[in-house]
């Protein structure tokens, strides 16, 4: 375990915000869950398999999943400018990747399946945070899928390895040693399908972020499990 570290919203190290999820927010879209971490809210819808368009992406091999990621212009204090940009199109292609190893998107040659997932509030952690609202819009849209996913980011503090930086953790340590972000994602049975690593660390440290961040993963797939049981009305 890490040593003794004092974080500012009195967390341990490897404690998570308070999370929440619900399936089946949004009665047009095919699927949609909202997941919530602290402060950061994120809502996902999913559309299809439907034609895709433009014709010329098509893949006749199997299908293709088409997610756009967007903060939305009030999510954080300073009012963001709308439309895409730079970090929101690396975004999007990110949580394709963490969501494409468990979609079976071969049962669907030629179509796609478009994930919109909206930041209504953006305190840091929001790539993970519209992972998992994903991974449950696509469970609810019936698309077939292996498993599902949860992810969750580690970081480093000074030098302390924790897990769920806020945006008062994040910035507070922008600079220097802290500025270390590792999102993650895992699959149920703890398979990594995403992991980014922005800032340093040794090897030693990643091990321990990998494992702090798998074992917290296990935490959040039942709050997507549950969610999903009662969109099912089955509860627990
Ligand atoms: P993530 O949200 O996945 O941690 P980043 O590290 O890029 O991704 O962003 C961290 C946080 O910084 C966001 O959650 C948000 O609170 C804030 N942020 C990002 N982009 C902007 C922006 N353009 N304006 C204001 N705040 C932003």
């Amino acid at each position: 375990m890490t040593k003794e570290f004092t974080r500012q919203s009195g967390r341990k190290p490897d404690e998570i915000r308070p999370i929440s999820a619900k399936v089946g927010i949004i009665p047009n879209a095919d699927g949609s869950a909202m997941f919530q971490s602290g402060k950061t809210i994120a809502i996902a819808a999913v559309y299809g398999p439907k034609e895709h368009h433009p014709r010329n992406q098509r893949n006749p091999a199997r299908g293709t999943l088409r997610c756009t990621y967007n903060m939305m212009s009030f999510s954080v204090t300073d009012r963001i400018r709308p439309g895409p940009n730079r970090r929101s199109t690396e975004i999007s292609k990110i949580i394709e990747w963490a969501l494409e190893p468990i979609v079976m998107l071969d049962k669907y040659p030629g179509l796609v399946v478009d994930v919109h997932i909206q930041m209504t509030q953006a305190d840091a952690g929001t790539r993970c945070a519209g992972i998992n609202a994903a991974a449950m819009a696509l469970a609810h849209a019936g698309i077939p899928m292996k498993d599902l996913v949860s992810s969750i980011a580690a970081g480093k503090l000074d030098k302390t390895i924790v897990l769920d930086l806020d945006k008062y953790e994040d910035s507070e340590f922008e600079e220097g040693e802290g500025s270390t972000d590792i999102p993650i994602t895992f699959t149920s049975d703890g398979k990594l399908t995403h992991i980014q690593v922005d800032g340093h660390i040794t090897t030693e440290q990643l091990k321990q972020a990998m494992k702090m961040a798998r074992e917290a993963s296990k935490k959040i797939y039942e709050v997507q499990k549950q969610a999903l049981k009662d969109s099912l009305g089955g509860g627990k």
